[in-house]
Formats: structure tokens, C-alpha cells, sequence
């Protein structure tokens, strides 16, 4: 999509710095992090959510995650970590192509703000 953010960065048109890459994903830092490691991994094709990407390619969804555990024990965290999808507006999503946060290397206090 030629207005979506992150599909620029999937295709180096957006610079960010990338910290791990497979066929369906890239996994580049937060450009505000929320914590010592917070990466968001998205799928190099569009989709608006998580439940979209699931419905559509159920395999890159898969891919999602198993790239997001190889990314938090990259960064030193292979045990503890919290994955965040937020959904629609009011959950916080901004950026409506799917993405994965990572985030570790601090006490994660639950429930969520
Ligand atoms: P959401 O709020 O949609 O769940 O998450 C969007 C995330 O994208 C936010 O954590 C925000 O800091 C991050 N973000 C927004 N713009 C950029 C950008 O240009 N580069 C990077 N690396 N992250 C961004
Ligand atoms: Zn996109």
C-alpha cells in the first residue's frame, strides 16, 4: 500500500533499523520504546490487523510469532517477554498494518495500561 508506513519500511523506503528478518517478516526496533527491548515484527505483506493477517495467510500469522520468540531471545530475553497486538483505534493501534510488539528487559506489570 503506497500511504502505509510500515510497508515502507518493508521495502527500505522508511528507514529503520532492522534487528531480524525471514521469508513472511522483518522485525525492526519501536521508534519510541516502551521498554529496553521493544521490536515490532510485521508481516512483509498488507493487512489491517492481526485477525485479518490470521484469516488471510495463516502461515505468515504462525511466522509472526515464532519470529517474535527469536527475536527476544536475540535480545537476551528467551523466557520472559510480553506480545502485544493491538486491535482498533480504541486498543491503541495507530498503525493499521499488522504488527507484533515485542517488549522485554523490564518488569511487566499486569494488567496493561
Ligand atoms: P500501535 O500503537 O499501532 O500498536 O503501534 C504502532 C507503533 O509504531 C508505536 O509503538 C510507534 O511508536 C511505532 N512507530 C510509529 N511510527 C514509527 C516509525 O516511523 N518507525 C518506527 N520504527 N516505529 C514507529
Ligand atoms: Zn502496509
Amino acid at each position: 500500500m503506497d500511504d502505509c508506513l510500515f510497508c515502507g519500511i518493508v521495502a527500505g523506503a522508511v528507514p529503520a533499523e532492522l534487528v531480524h528478518e525471514t521469508e513472511r517478516t522483518v522485525a525492526f526496533r519501536d521508534i519510541d520504546p516502551q521498554a529496553p527491548t521493544h521490536v515490532l515484527v510485521v508481516p512483509r505483506d498488507h493487512h489491517v490487523n492481526a485477525v485479518e493477517l490470521a484469516a488471510a495467510d495463516p502461515a505468515t500469522s504462525a511466522e509472526l510469532v515464532t519470529a517474535a520468540a527469536a527475536v527476544a531471545a536475540a535480545e537476551g530475553h528467551p523466557d520472559d517477554y510480553r506480545l502485544v497486538l493491538n486491535t482498533g483505534p480504541g486498543a491503541g493501534q495507530t498503525v493499521f498494518h499488522t504488527h507484533l510488539h515485542v517488549l522485554a528487559g523490564r518488569p511487566l506489570t499486569w494488567p496493561p495500561g
